[in-house]
């Protein structure tokens, strides 16, 4: 798509009065014209009160995009929001809203939306895909410890980073473990 979209029409815009799915809506100018395109949702989610609107956090992560930031750190810090296990409101087309749960799809669904915004592929993802629940994978590091003295405990206690990806839905949080090192292994023969 070449077409880009003005910035103060993601800046000073909400969804709930814009309707960011409209590809051809660039404009401050053109929402004018057109005149405030209420969610179909709005009266709905307001009555909830208890339920995300993965839309309204799309947006803010386009936001911060718009003011320089990447995609791909504003969705990582999205991810660390202690609000992601909670129920959210979600929509592919703006017309039909739906409720879901579920830290990975939550995420899937807020990126989903600022690409829609940001009009970019929204198919697209900054983070590999989850095959079982379609939502998105998260990096997590963690730290081996390595055991490379004689007996049980002993050694030098040193430790090893790696990444590891899952899902925070469908996998456990991967935790570090312990990797045995021969202590009389010879790296030079
Ligand atoms: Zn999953």
């Amino acid at each position: 798509m070449s077409d880009k979209r003005e910035d103060r029409l993601i800046l000073e815009g909400s969804p709930c009065g814009v309707n960011y799915f409209h590809e051809g809506l660039l404009t401050v100018q053109q929402t004018k014209v057109i005149g405030m395109q209420y969610c179909p949702n709005y009266t709905t989610c307001e009555s909830d009160g208890k339920t995300y609107c993965s839309l309204r956090s799309g947006l803010e992560v386009a936001q911060n995009v718009v003011k320089g930031n990447s995609l791909k750190k504003e969705l990582e810090d999205f991810s660390r929001a202690d609000f992601l296990n909670g129920k959210f409101w979600t929509s592919l087309d703006g017309k039909i809203f739906k409720i879901s749960q579920g830290k990975s799809k939550f995420i899937a669904a807020v990126e989903r939306f600022a690409r829609v915004v940001l009009l970019l592929d929204p198919l697209e993802s900054v983070f590999p895909r989850c095959d079982s629940c379609k939502g998105v994978k998260l990096t997590e590091t963690v730290y081996d410890s390595i055991h490379d003295g004689p007996f049980p405990l002993s050694g030098s206690g040193k430790t090893k980073s790696r990444s590891v990806e899952y899902c925070p839905d469908c996998d456990p949080k991967p935790q570090g473990g312990i990797i045995k090192e021969d202590p009389y292994r010879f790296d030079l023969f």
